[in-house]
């Protein structure tokens, strides 16, 4: 049986304020406890990680597990900017996000990229979530299940039997931040066709990885969303920043 999964990307969005009443509100709507056979995770900013940590800790959030947005291709070195898997392991990280769409929109990151960031992610022992999805253009030509299968076969190629221990997510690049939702059944249905891509390799691995829905979730198509057979659970953007909305997704 696949846990439900729920993961914040809060973007870079946020503030040490912010932050507090955030993570505040999410300690007390979960402390009357929460569904089992479930797990949610938040990933902010970088600068705010410890930050985040630390007040996960002394609210004793226990249902709550911390994620990045990013981390780098290498393992350490000369790369400016760039943030290592070892390091968010450091400050408690447990999932992080890989190859979502507006970095391969406007950083250039390529499926080879998002597999090495995969790999370091895998090596610091976290989940990545691995992020794939098409755009309009794709799917309005028809193009959509070709295209996410071709993503999920590059990963395939490069992680092999590695990619027991990462998430998918499939993030429709027309759904991200629209409000255009893919109705549960577009969802299902792409779902169904990665978990088949995943089984071509391996029956096994492909019944056990967990395959997040991210687009405009929102607590209102949440449930639906995750009624789906082949769906487990989502990746939410903008709805994670409100931290009612969070926790009614988590419920949902
Ligand atoms: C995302 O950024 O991963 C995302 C799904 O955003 P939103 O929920 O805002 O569409």
């Amino acid at each position: 049986m696949r846990p439900l999964i729920v993961i914040g990307n809060w973007k870079m969005n946020g503030s040490l304020g912010s932050n507090q009443d955030w993570i505040k509100t999410v300690a007390r709507g979960m402390e009357s406890g929460m569904p089992s056979g479930r797990k949610y995770a938040v990933c902010p900013p970088f600068p705010y990680l410890q930050q985040c940590a630390d007040l996960v800790k002394s609210h004793s959030l226990t249902f709550l597990s911390l994620g990045a947005q990013d981390a780098s291709a290498y393992k350490s070195g000369a790369y400016t900017g760039d943030v290592a898997a070892s390091m968010l392991k450091e400050l408690g990280c447990s999932y992080v996000i890989v190859g979502h769409s507006e970095r391969r929109q406007m950083h250039q990151e390529v499926d080879e990229i998002v597999s090495a960031k995969a790999l370091q992610v895998l090596d610091s022992d976290m989940t990545p979530v691995i992020c794939v999805g098409e755009t309009a253009d794709e799917r309005n030509s028809g193009r959509a299940e070709e295209i996410v299968c071709a993503q999920v076969a590059k990963q395939v190629n490069v992680l092999q039997d590695r990619l027991a221990d990462c998430l998918i997510a499939y993030e429709p690049v027309w759904a991200i931040g629209t409000g255009k939702v893919a109705s549960a059944q577009v969802a299902q249905d792409m779902h169904r066709a990665i978990r088949l891509q995943l089984a071509e390799f391996d029956e096994d691995l492909a019944s056990h990885v967990g395959i997040l829905y991210g687009g405009s979730v929102k607590p209102d198509n949440a449930v639906e969303l995750f009624a789906m057979l082949d769906i487990d659970g989502g990746l939410v953007g903008g709805a994670s920043l409100n931290p009612q909305d969070f926790l009614a997704i988590c419920q949902a």
